[in-house]
């Protein structure tokens, strides 16, 4: 154990605030849970709390988004990102402070709303972990940056907040940080070097034939034929050009066409979601669709060709090896083996990076587990995953003690190992 390491953990020891105001927070948040975009209520207590905290505060940076700056010395500049968003989910936890709010989605429909990816423990943990180094401010020197982003479930919080000049209005940061609640059991945290989470890409397909009656196929470029074979080829771009060594998918989730039974429409429209790790896969993948999708066309003999849009587009996650492995330290030293945990690379997907790749630093990110204990020594005992609920379902209900407790350390030991 290095002394730096020591010292970190002692002062997290130390300095660690009363819970209880962060555990109100956190209910206070669940029961009041704010789609991307809309996040107004969540990012003004966080600003407020912010401010009275000691920190120079910006509030509504890319929409709701809020950076809180701590400068304290010499050293290094850390930030520490949040997400603060939730999903259009009804909740079925049963929880006291569950969620009974709806709210109009940025597609205009009206919808249930519902923390079920945590964002709610992470703004919470994250006001403590801002609590804590401000009282600590005279351990160390450097920096802090905290920042609560928006709209990270839609893809896009991260880059309206670069777009709307974040790193004009704010120090430049040499090492971004980040953490997300996962269903392990709570009081864990999980990290891995290298590759974290996959990219995303969602991508709209229109597909343009020539509508006809149904009884007259002939005088008809049958759209719905043309993107059912779009979709059956398109099963072969992951199984048969993507070596066995490498992962991807590739998934049709959404597809509309035609309104009634004997009318041919003139277009079809279809969704893919599409899933990588590696930057080359990722390429050669979005050239082997596109490539099928426009082939696909020509053979059934279209006068207009095929629209392909990309929709959503999610960077991978990689976590900078050094700065990991300098972490992953510190966690040990702190949590112990027992409770620091290697991550799994995860298929699902997070703007976080963007934060840090647009300006060439590093960056971590690592998870940190909210399944209460019983539940989690009953899923070891038979491996049920059904027993534990994941994140983005109904019933997703992380316990509130150890997790916040955790992060709060979590965050705190990570600011305070790259800080001087
Ligand atoms: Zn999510
Ligand atoms: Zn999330």
């Amino acid at each position: 154990m290095a002394s730096s390491e020591n010292k970190a953990c002692s002062i997290v020891d130390h300095y660690g605030p009363d819970l209880e105001p962060f555990e109100d927070h956190y209910r206070d948040f669940h029961q009041n849970p704010e789609l991307g975009t809309q996040e107004e209520r969540t990012s003004a207590i966080a600003a407020s709390h912010l401010q009275e905290a000691g920190y120079e505060v910006i509030t509504h940076i890319g929409g709701f988004g809020v950076v809180g700056v701590l400068k304290n010395g010499h050293g290094p500049t850390v930030l520490l990102r949040a997400d603060m968003d939730a999903l259009p989910i009804r909740e079925q936890t049963g929880l006291p402070y569950a969620s009974t709010l709806e709210a109009v989605d940025t597609d205009g429909d009206r919808k249930p709303v519902m923390h079920a990816c945590g964002h709610d423990s992470h703004v919470a943990s994250m006001m403590g972990t801002s609590t804590l180094l401000a009282h600590a401010k005279g351990k160390w020197n450097g920096t802090l940056i905290i920042l609560f982003q928006p709209d990270e479930e839609h893809g896009a919080g991260a880059r309206a907040m670069l777009d709307d000049d974040l790193y004009d209005k704010i120090p430049k940061p040499d090492i971004v940080l980040g953490q997300h609640l996962t269903p392990d059991k709570a009081g864990v945290v999980l990290i891995r070097p290298g590759s974290f989470m996959a990219a995303a890409d969602t991508i709209k397909v229109t597909v343009f034939g020539r509508g006809a009656h149904g009884a007259q196929p002939q005088d008809s470029i049958d759209p719905i034929v043309l993107a059912a074979h779009m979709i059956v080829r398109l099963q072969t771009v992951v199984s048969r050009e993507i070596g066995p060594q490498d992962v991807a998918s590739v998934t049709c989730a959404y597809i509309h066409g035609g309104k009634a039974h004997n009318v041919i429409p003139n277009e079809v429209e279809f969704m893919l979601n599409i899933r990588s790790f590696d930057a080359a896969v990722r390429e050669s993948v979005l050239k082997a669709v596109k490539r099928i999708i426009r082939g696909e066309a020509i053979a059934s003999g279209v006068t207009k060709e095929p629209e392909i849009e990309s929709v959503l587009t999610f960077p991978p996650t990689h976590n900078d090896e050094e700065a990991t492995l300098k972490l992953k330290e510190s966690f040990l030293s702190y949590f112990g083996r027992d409770r620091t945990w290697e991550a799994p690379r995860h298929t699902a997907s997070e703007d976080f990076s963007l934060l840090a790749t647009e300006l060439g630093v590093p960056s971590v990110f690592w998870n940190f587990g909210g399944v209460d204990h019983k539940k989690w020594r009953e899923y070891e005992r038979t491996k049920d995953k059904t027993l534990i609920s994941s994140a983005h379902q109904a019933d997703y209900a992380p316990v509130v003690q150890p997790t916040l407790k955790t992060a709060i350390e979590a965050m705190s030991l990570a600011a305070l190992t790259f800080l001087k």
